[in-house]
């Protein structure tokens, strides 16, 4: 068996969470070999932390407190016992303007309060014609590297262009930057790096079968507990 523990977690972006995920039977909670983490939006946090889901906050601030209005720092999501943060999810780079410096702040703080920073760093579908595919996520990784030292953190390869398209990256391409990222840091065999891009039941064996595939950060599918549950089972199967 991997040193690592596949995780398999739902963005749940903004919308609802499935009613279904907090039931004593919810598909939403960890098994004996797989790690299930849930990312609602900070309305929901509360509720699914309270009924025993393993929470992460989709975002949150570098600054503990302060003239952000709207924002959450990274202290109160750690106060409220919430496990994890997803830094530089693409939509974020893309709709509010988090540069890789500021992701690099957000991962020193999230590490400083106790979170497990899920970083996100995938490349554009322009940036992977032009051939700068493998630069751009070197840039990504590097800038929070600093940060990390010898923090347990994972990373989320999510190729930009994959994101909510129903165009997943083939298994064979997943593979290759995982592996490069994987190169990339300095605990390659303990780090633990998913996949994210429209991964769904259909795909998820492919997928979740590669040797540097730890899992994955699931949007779409995460929605709808069958398919979610289904992905869970993949990855319980391929343990
Ligand atoms: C995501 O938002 O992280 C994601 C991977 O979404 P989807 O699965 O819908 O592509």
């Amino acid at each position: 068996m991997s040193e690592r523990k596949p995780l398999i977690a739902a963005n749940w972006k903004m919308n609802e969470p499935p009613v279904e995920c907090c039931t004593p039977e919810s598909p939403y909670r960890s098994t004996d070999n797989v790690d299930v983490w849930v990312f609602p939006s900070f309305i929901n946090l509360h509720c699914c932390c309270d009924n025993g889901l393993i929470t992460g906050a989709q975002y949150g601030h570098a600054s503990d407190q302060g003239a952000h209005t709207g924002d959450v720092s990274m202290k109160m999501i750690a106060d409220q016992k919430h496990h994890a943060v997803l830094c530089g999810h693409s939509e974020r780079r893309q709709y509010h303007y988090e540069t890789d410096a500021f992701v690099a702040e957000q991962v020193e703080s999230a590490l400083k309060h106790g979170l497990h920073p899920v970083i996100c760093v995938g490349e554009s579908a322009e940036e992977r014609e032009a051939g700068k595919e493998k630069q751009v996520v070197q840039t990504q990784v590097e800038a929070v590297l600093s940060k990390c030292e010898d923090a347990e953190v994972t990373f989320a390869y999510e190729p930009v262009w994959a994101i909510g398209t129903g165009n997943t990256a083939t298994p064979d391409d997943a593979e290759e930057m995982h592996a490069f990222i994987r190169s990339l840091l300095p605990h390659p065999d303990t780090s633990r790096i998913i996949y994210g891009g429209s991964m769904k039941p259909e795909n998820a064996e492919e997928l979740l079968k590669m040797p540097n595939i730890d899992g994955g950060l699931v949007g779409g599918a995460s929605l709808i507990p069958e398919q979610f549950q289904e992905m869970i089972a993949t990855a319980e199967k391929l343990v």
